[in-house]
This record gives structure tokens, sequence and C-alpha cells, in this order.
């Protein structure tokens, strides 16, 4: 018999970065597909009013959002099970952000990390949403009223925040209608690229796309650095240091994982043929995903539909919402 599912929303927000890579699907995508089983209720936006705060072209974000939700989909998010929608086609996000912005002191968002980080990266475009994010992120959050967030370590203090967010409201309104959310940290909190030093990213160009073709995938794992300390061939090496070993742990059998494990060690396996085991056992593993990716792609209209309707469904839970945060405040 399946167990029955657990109460209560879950809410997770991703930026539309496009073809999704294999640090987006360990750390966040096969979480949210086994969230669909577990919770009553699942929410998954794709958060283009955030991408906004950094780039500074628009040009490519339809078709980022649409490759984004072709890998969602394929990956196992069901539109049965989750609203998955766009952030902007629920404007009412917007509303409750600006309501929750006077309940938040400006000296805190200036002191986070994550924004002190953005400005180092973008001095030169240091916009009002930048300061704002944590904020918009918290009005994602509890316009659905969820009770859990999947996220990453690197997006933990924001949630915290989003908390402090949500007690300062209800205080200062005395109410409970806002829900303090509880985090739900990943199962693999940081995937390496294939540097084998930095968080997998598009942008450092260190990932593997989910998407690329089983030849595009062999030739990026054959580029992974592995133990540094493994010059040559006849050299032992240590796998406990290797991100290909990781990955192997993740993608092979048992038996390969001893294997290499021992044989690492003694000099008994090349790096080359330790990659190409790992580089089929991915492919292998990734073959349905594109399989399904593939046929999803062939009625790009579908799709957005699948987007529509989520932002539809998703829309009459934002209003619900807002009229009671309305009443709280006393808004005529
Ligand atoms: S044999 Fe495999 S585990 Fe060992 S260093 Fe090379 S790639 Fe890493």
């Amino acid at each position: 018999m399946t167990p029955a599912k657990k109460k209560g929303r879950v809410f997770s927000g991703a930026r539309p970065t496009g073809r999704q890579h294999l640090g987006n699907y360990l750390g966040a995508i096969k979480n949210y597909v086994a969230l669909q089983d577990e919770y009553e209720d699942t929410i998954y936006c794709i958060v283009d009013i955030h991408a906004l705060t950094t780039v500074e072209t628009t040009k490519e974000i339809r078709q980022n959002t649409y490759e984004m939700a072709l890998d969602w989909l394929a990956a196992g998010m069901r539109p049965e099970d989750s609203m998955i929608f766009v952030q902007s086609h629920v404007p009412e996000v917007l509303e409750l952000h600006t309501f929750l912005s006077m309940v938040t002191p400006l000296g805190k968002l200036t002191d986070l990390p994550t924004f002190k980080e953005k400005i180092r990266h973008q001095p030169h475009n240091i916009n009002y949403g930048l300061v704002g994010y944590p904020v918009l992120m918290a009005a994602d959050i509890t316009l659905y009223k969820a009770i859990v967030v999947p996220v990453g370590i690197d997006q933990a203090p924001h949630l915290e925040f989003t908390r402090e967010i949500v007690r300062s409201f209800n205080y200062r309104y005395k109410t409970d209608v806002l829900i303090e959310p509880q985090m739900k940290g990943t199962k693999i909190p940081k995937v390496l690229g294939i540097d084998g030093e930095n968080k997998m990213s598009k942008s450092l160009n260190n990932h593997i796309e989910l998407a690329s073709s089983p030849d595009e995938t062999t030739k990026r794992v054959m580029q992974m650095v592995t133990d540094p300390q493994r010059a040559r061939r006849a050299d032992p090496g240590n796998p406990d240091v290797c991100n290909v070993f990781t990955m192997h742990k993740i993608f092979s059998s048992d038996e390969e994982v001893e294997m290499i494990n021992t044989e690492c060690r003694r000099a008994g396996i090349g790096c080359v043929d330790c990659k190409k085991i790992f580089a089929k056992n991915l492919n292998d593993d990734l073959a349905p995903f594109r399989e399904r990716r593939a046929k999803l792609d062939e009625e790009p209209a579908e799709v957005w539909d699948v987007l529509i309707d989520g932002g539809k469904r998703a829309r009459e839970v934002a209003k619900q919402t807002l009229s009671e945060v309305k009443d709280a405040i006393g808004l005529p």
C-alpha cells in the first residue's frame, strides 16, 4: 500500500537558467520529484522576476524558461501532482512583496552575505531588486503558505530570513496568517563541477548538461579533474579526494564502486578507464530522461500549457492568501 502523503505544501523556486545540469538535477530536481510522493501539495516555480535582478538582457529568458520546464517535466515533475508555473504569471507575489518590505529592516538586507557577494559580482548594477531579493523570496514562499522549502545550503540564510519576516509581520499585525516555513536540506548539498573544485555551475562552464548527447557527455566526463596527486597512470590514486569517485557512488553499482575504490589505490585502474565507466553509467541513467525530453520538445505548446495552467492554479491560492493578508493589515 502506498503510504499516505503528508499534509501541507512544499514550495521551491529556481531561476530560469535554461538547460539544467547535473548539479541542478542532484541538488534540487531529484528532490522535487521525490517530494511529490511525500507531500499532498507541491509547488514549483520558475522565478523569472528574480532573474531580472542580475540579467541585463531578457533576450533569452523565454527560451530559458521553456528549456528548464522541459527538463523538469522530463525528470519526473508531474503537473497532475504539482503546480509548476512561472513567477510572473502570479503578479500577487509583487503585492505581497511590498507588504512584507514594510516589516523588513533595510540594514538586515544589506548585511546579508549573499547581498554582499552579489554587489561584488556586479558593482556596476546594484539595483533595488538586489537588496529586496530575500523579501521577494519570502513573498514567494508565504504566498502559498508553504510549510516546507527544499533549499541548498547557500539559500539557508534566506530561508531563515523569511522566517524572521513572517514573525515580524504576524507580530506587527497581531495575526497568524503567514506561516513560518521549515527548511529541508537536499541530500547532496554541493555537487562539484568538472574542475573538481567549484560548485557545478553554467557560469563557470564546469557543468554537464542533462540534455547533452551521450558523446558530448562522455567528452565532458573525460575532462573531469581527478586526484591531483595522481600524475601518472602508475601512481596510486586516492578516490576520497576525487570527484569522479563521488559521482561513481551515485551512478555506479556497488561492485563497481568497490572495485574502483580498491584498484585506484593500487594503480590497478587508470583514470581514463575509470571515467569511461562513469560516463557509460551516467548516459545509461539519463537515457530515459533524454527520450522523454525529446518527446516533450515535439509539442512546445503543451509545455507552455502546463506552465500556464500551473500559474492559474497557483493564482487561486495566491489571491486567497493576499486577501487574508490585507484583512490582517486592516486595509479597507
Ligand atoms: S582512478 Fe578514478 S577514482 Fe581514482 S583518481 Fe582516477 S578517476 Fe579518480
